[in-house]
C-alpha cells in the first residue's frame, strides 16, 4: 500500500476532471459496490470507494486533489491486486476492475470485469470455488447448477425434495449462490442457504432463470447438440439454473464464461445420499470442531497436485452406487497398491506439473501470461512420462489406470506441446506488453524485427570500447536511461579530448554526456524496433493464446486425468501404508467387516480392531457398553468403512464385503454444543425426523444416542418407538448406541435386533476398558459403579444396585415419588412400549404386588442391620436422596459434575 498526500482534503463543489472524474463515471456505469481502476503500476479506488476499502483492508487514505478539490484515494500495486480483491470479495463486495490500454493520445479505461465470490479467477486457494445458481418450479422440483471458473467444471442436476437440494449445496460448498425468483420469494429457503453454506447469496436478475433466455444461452455456449445429446431438457429447472449461472459469469467478465467449456449434467441419485449432518458428523472434510487436520480426507490425502486434493474431496462428498463404477476404481487402486515404483515414479513426476485445470481456464478466458504458458508446457512434458511408466508397468498397463491415461487427447497435446516449446522463450518478462516473449523463428516478421534490432545493439555495444581506442580516452562509457536515452559519457578531466562530432547534453559533477548524430539515428531505430516488436509481440501473443483456448477441453481433460493419477495414486500408497484390505463390494444386503479399524483414530492410537455384522435376521444392532468404551468410534468407523468401500478405496479391516448403500445418515450427540449450554433437543428430534423420512432399506443408519436430551421416560419413549419404526417400517441397517440399557430387551421382541456390547473388564476396583465388540448386551451398570468409586456412601451403593436389579426382573422402570405419601409408580411396559402410572389397568398386578424394598432387602449384607431399620420405616429423606442419585444422570455430567453432586448428598446424608 502507497500513500500520497496532495495537500488537505478539501472537497469543493468545483469541476472534476481527469483521473477522479473518469472513475465517477465509470462507478456510475456499474452496478458493483466498488470500483478498482487502474492508473499507471497502482489500481486506485477513489471517494467513498477509498475509505470503503481503507477501512476493509485497514489501509491508510491519502487524498488526490483534482482541480481544487480534494478526493480521498487509496491504491494497491498492479502485481497486488489479487489479495486485495480476493479480501474484499470475501467480506462481501463485488468489486469491478477497470484496466488501463493504451491509445495513440493517451490512456483509456474500461470496467473488463466485476469480481464477487463465484468469479474470482485469481485464486490462490487450492480448494474448488463453485458458484451455485438455484431454481425451483411451479411443481417444485429443483433446478441446481455448479459452476468453477477456475476450472471450467459446470454440473447441473435436479432434485425433487428440498432436503435433496440442501445435500447437493453442501456437497459442492459453493462460495456464492445465486437463488432464483421462486427461491428469493421464499425467505426460509434463503435462510437454509445461508445457514446451510458459507456462501454469499447474490440476487441476479429475474430474466435470467427464465426458460426460453437460460436455454438459449446454453445452446448459445455448447451448441444445439450438445444439449440434446446430453438429455437436457429445454425449459427445465435444470437448464433455468445453468443458463442463469452462465449469464452471471459472463456478465461479470470478459471472456470468463469461455472457461465453461463442457457441461456435466449428472443425477444426485448416483451417489451415495450422505446429508449435510452426516457429512459434518462423519468429518469427511472438517472436523466438528472446525479443523481440516483430524478429518478423513486430511488424513487420507497423500496427493501432490491441488487437483488431484480437489478430486480426492470430491469423491470422498460423492462415493459411488454403482458396483460396476466401484469396482473399476478399486482395480486401479488395487494396481497401485501393487506397483510401488511405478506410483512413487508417476507422484514424483506428477508432484513437477501445474494445475492444468485452472491453466486451460485462464487460456480460455484470456488472462494467462507466458509463465502460465510455460506451467502448461512443462505439465505437458509429463504426459508422456506417466504414460510410459503406466505402460511398462505390467500391473497398471492391463488396470483402468491405462484407460484414464488413454482418456488423454495424447496426439493434441503432443501438437500443443511442440508449439509451446518452439514459441516462448525460456525466461519471459512478467507483463505481456513489453515484448521478448518469443523465440527466434516463431514468426518471420518478429525475426525481421529482432535482427534489426541486434543490429544496432551490436553497433552499440562496440561503441564503447571503439571510442576509447579511437579517441585514446579511458573513462568513457556507453549507457542509457530514460531522460536522456543513449549517452557517451566522458570524465570530466578527459572531456576535453570530445571530438567535433559529440554533443554535449548534460554536464554532471564529474562527468558529461555527449551524443553524436549516427547515436541519435540508432536510437531512434531501437525506440521504433522496440515499440514495434512489443506491439506485435503483444499480438502474437493473443492470437497464439486464442488459439489455444480453441482446446482449453482438450487441456482440462489432461488436467483431470492427472488428477485422476493423483487421487488413485494418494488411495493406493495409503492403503499399502495402512494395511488397508480390498474389500468386496456388492449389490447385495448384508454388510460384514472383520476386524474393522477407524481410519482416522487408527493413526493416533493402538486401536483394538471390531468386527461389524449385518445379515438377514440381524439388521439392527443395539450397541451398550459404558461411557468411554467405544460406542461412537464403533459407529462411525462402521459408517467410514461403508463409504470408503464406496469411494473405490480400501478399507482399514483384515476383511470386508459391503452391500452398497444408497445413503449414509447419521445423529450424533453433539457434545460442544451441549458444552454451550444450548438445547439441542429440538435439533436431535429434527435430525431423527429427517432419518426416519429419508432413510430407505437400502440405507445404513447411525444413531448415536436418541432421546438423551430430554427426560428419561419421554428419551426412552422416543428411542422405544423409533426403533420400531426403523425396524419395521424403513428397514434400514441401523447401528444404535444408547445407554438406555432398557432397549436391549427389544432384542427379544424384534425379529431383526441384535445386541452387541462393548466389552469393558472390573479389576481391582479399575475399569480397563477392551474396547472389544462383543455379542449380547453389557452385563452390568458402570454408572453405579463409578459412583462407588467416586465415593458415595455403601448404602446408597447398594440401593442403586437393587433398584437396578429390580427394574431387570420386573422389565419395568419404577419411579417412587418423594414425600411422606404413597410412592407413585410408573411401569415402563416392554410389550407395549408404554409407561402405565402404578402399573394401574394393566396384566402388571403381579409386579405391582411387589416391594421392590423389601427384595432389596434380601441380597443385603447382614452387617448393615441399621439400614434394614431404616428402609422398614423409611426416612423420606434418606429416600429423597436415593430417588436423587438413582436418577443422576451420569452419562450427562462431567466427573467434576459428579463428584460435586456426589457431596451434596453425602452432605445431605449427614
Ligand atoms: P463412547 O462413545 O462409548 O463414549 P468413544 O467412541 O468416544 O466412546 O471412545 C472413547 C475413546 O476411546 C476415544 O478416545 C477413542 O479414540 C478410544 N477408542 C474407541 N474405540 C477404540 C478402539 N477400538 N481401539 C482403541 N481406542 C479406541
Amino acid at each position: 500500500m502507497y500513500v500520497t498526500i496532495d495537500g488537505p482534503a478539501n472537497r469543493g463543489v468545483g469541476a472534476v476532471t481527469g483521473i477522479v472524474d473518469e472513475f465517477l463515471s465509470l462507478k456510475a456505469d456499474t452496478e458493483a459496490d466498488l470500483l478498482a481502476m487502474q492508473v499507471g503500476d497502482f489500481y486506485e479506488f477513489f471517494d467513498e470507494d477509498a475509505e470503503t476499502v481503507a477501512d476493509e483492508l485497514d489501509l491508510q487514505v491519502s487524498t488526490k486533489s483534482s482541480h481544487g478539490s480534494s478526493y480521498p484515494m487509496a491504491g494497491v500495486p498492479v502485481s497486488e491486486l489479487t489479495p486485495y480483491l480476493k479480501a474484499l470479495v470475501e467480506r462481501g463486495y463485488r468489486v469491478a476492475v477497470a484496466d488501463q490500454h493504451e491509445t495513440d493520445d493517451g490512456h483509456e479505461r474500461e470496467v473488463t470485469r466485476v469480481v464477487t465470490p463465484g468469479t474470482l479467477l485469481e485464486t490462490t486457494d487450492a480448494s474448488a470455488q463453485y458458484l451455485a445458481a438455484v431454481v425451483r418450479d411451479d411443481e417444485s422440483a429443483w433446478g441446481l447448477a455448479f459452476v468453477d471458473v477456475t476450472t471450467g467444471r459446470f454440473h447441473v442436476t435436479q432434485v425433487a425434495a428440498s432436503a435433496d437440494a440442501y445435500t447437493e449445496l453442501y456437497r459442492f460448498d459453493p462460495v456464492e449462490v445465486l437463488p432464483g425468483p421462486s427461491v428469493r420469494d421464499e425467505d426460509e429457503a434463503v435462510a437454509t442457504l445461508r445457514s446451510r453454506t458459507d456462501a454469499t447469496v447474490t440476487p441476479h436478475e429475474a430474466n435470467a432463470f427464465a426458460p426460453g433466455a437460460a436455454t438459449h444461452r446454453l445452446k448459445e455456449q455448447f451448441g444445439e447438440e450438445a444439449l440434446h445429446s446430453l438429455g437436457i431438457e429445454p425449459g427445465s429447472p435444470a437448464v433455468r439454473a445453468a443458463g442463469a449461472a452462465l449469464d452471471y459469469v459472463a456478465e461479470t467478465g470478459l471472456g470468463v464464461a469461455r472457461s465453461v467449456t463442457r457441461l456435466q449434467p449428472y443425477r444426485a441419485d448416483d451417489h451415495v445420499e450422505l446429508d449435510a449432518t452426516t457429512q459434518r458428523n462423519l468429518e469427511l472434510t472438517e472436523t466438528m470442531q472446525g479443523d481440516r487436520s483430524g478429518s478423513l480426507f486430511a488424513t487420507l490425502d497423500h496427493t501432490v497436485t491441488s487437483a488431484g486434493g480437489r478430486l480426492l474431496r470430491e469423491w470422498l462428498q460423492r462415493p459411488r452406487r454403482s458396483v460396476e463404477e466401484i469396482e473399476s476404481r478399486q482395480e486401479a487402486v488395487a494396481a497401485f497398491t501393487q506397483a510401488a515404483l511405478a506410483r512413487d515414479a508417476i507422484s514424483d513426476t506428477l508432484s513437477n506439473t501445474y494445475d492444468l485445470e485452472r491453466l486451460a481456464s485462464k487460456i480460455a478466458h484470456g488472462s494467462a501470461d507466458a509463465h502460465d504458458l510455460l506451467a502448461v508446457r512443462d505439465t505437458l512434458e509429463a504426459i508422456p512420462t506417466l504414460a510410459d511408466a503406466v505402460e511398462s508397468t505390467p500391473g497398471l498397463a492391463d488396470s483402468p489406470v491405462a484407460d484414464i491415461v488413454n482418456r488423454a487427447d495424447r496426439e493434441t497435446l503432443g501438437e500443443v506441446r511442440e508449439e509451446l516449446a518452439d514459441a516462448i522463450v525460456a525466461d519471459p518478462p512478467k507483463t505481456l506488453t513489453q515484448g521478448g516473449l518469443f523465440q527466434r523463428g516463431y514468426d518471420d516478421d518478429l525475426d525481421d524485427l529482432i535482427a534489426g534490432y541486434e543490429e544496432a545493439m551490436e553497433w552499440i555495444e562496440a561503441l564503447e570500447p571503439g571510442e576509447k581506442s579511437r579517441l585514446g580516452v579511458t573513462h568513457l562509457q556507453v549507457d542509457r536511461n530514460k531522460t536522456d536515452g543513449y549517452y557517451i559519457q566522458i570524465g570530466k578531466s578527459e572531456a576535453e579530448k570530445a571530438p567535433e562530432e559529440y554533443r554535449e547534453i548534460k554536464t554532471l559533477k564529474n562527468s558529461k554526456r555527449f551524443t553524436t548524430d549516427e547515436l541519435d539515428e540508432r536510437e531512434r531505430r531501437i525506440l521504433r524496433i522496440e515499440d514495434e516488436r512489443a506491439d506485435l509481440e503483444y499480438d502474437l501473443f493473443e492470437e497464439f493464446r486464442d488459439r489455444l483456448a480453441d482446446v482449453a477441453d482438450v487441456l482440462q481433460a489432461a488436467g483431470r486425468t492427472l488428477a485422476e493419477l493423483d487421487a488413485l495414486a494418494s488411495l493406493g500408497l495409503h492403503a499399502v501404508e495402512n494395511d488397508w484390505t480390498r474389500p468386496t463390494v456388492t449389490g447385495g444386503d448384508g454388510l460384514d467387516v472383520e476386524a474393522g479399524r477407524h481410519p482416522v483414530v487408527e493413526q493416533t492410537t493402538e486401536f483394538v480392531p471390531n468386527d461389524a455384522r449385518f445379515e438377514s435376521g440381524r439388521r439392527f444392532l443395539i450397541v451398550t457398553g459404558p461411557n468411554m468404551s467405544g460406542k461412537s468410534t464403533f459407529l462411525r468407523q462402521t459408517a467410514l468403512i461403508v463409504l470408503l468401500a464406496q469411494i473405490g478405496s480400501y478399507v482399514p479391516a483384515r476383511s470386508a464385503r459391503i452391500g452398497t448403500v444408497d445413503g449414509i445418515f447419521t445423529r450424533v450427540g453433539a457434545l460442544d454444543e451441549l458444552a454451550q449450554g444450548r438445547s439441542t433437543f429440538m435439533v436431535e428430534m429434527q435430525e431423527l425426523s429427517n432419518i426416519l423420512h429419508s432413510a430407505s432399506e437400502d440405507s445404513l443408519v447411525i444413531l448415536d444416542e436418541v432421546g438423551r436430551g430430554t427426560a428419561t421416560y419421554d428419551g426412552i419413549s422416543i428411542a422405544w418407538a423409533a426403533t420400531e419404526y426403523l425396524h419395521n417400517e424403513v428397514r434400514a441397517k441401523t447401528l444404535f448406541a444408547t445407554h438406555y440399557h432398557e432397549l436391549t430387551r427389544l432384542a427379544d421382541h424384534l425379529d431383526d435386533v441384535a445386541n452387541v456390547h462393548i466389552a469393558a473388564d472390573e479389576r481391582d476396583g479399575d475399569v480397563t476398558f477392551l474396547r472389544t465388540v462383543r455379542e449380547g448386551p453389557t452385563d452390568r451398570s458402570y454408572g453405579i459403579h463409578v459412583a462407588d468409586l467416586a465415593g458415595v456412601p455403601d448404602p446408597v451403593v447398594d440401593r442403586a444396585s437393587n433398584v437396578l436389579d429390580t427394574l431387570r426382573a420386573d422389565n419395568a422402570i419404577e419411579a417412587k415419588g418423594s414425600g411422606r405419601t404413597e410412592p407413585v409408580q410408573a411401569v415402563f411396559d416392554l410389550g407395549s412400549g408404554e409407561f402405565t402410572a402404578n402399573g394401574a389397568g394393566d396384566d402388571r398386578g403381579a409386579d405391582s404386588d411387589r416391594d421392590p424394598d423389601r427384595e432389596a432387602d434380601s441380597d443385603r449384607d447382614p452387617d448393615r442391620g441399621a439400614d434394614s431399620d431404616r428402609e422398614a420405616n423409611p426416612d423420606p429423606d434418606r429416600e429423597a436422596i436415593v430417588e436423587d442419585l438413582a436418577d443422576l444422570p451420569l452419562n450427562e455430567l462431567t466427573p467434576i459434575e459428579v463428584l460435586s453432586r456426589v457431596q451434596d448428598m453425602q452432605e445431605r446424608l449427614q
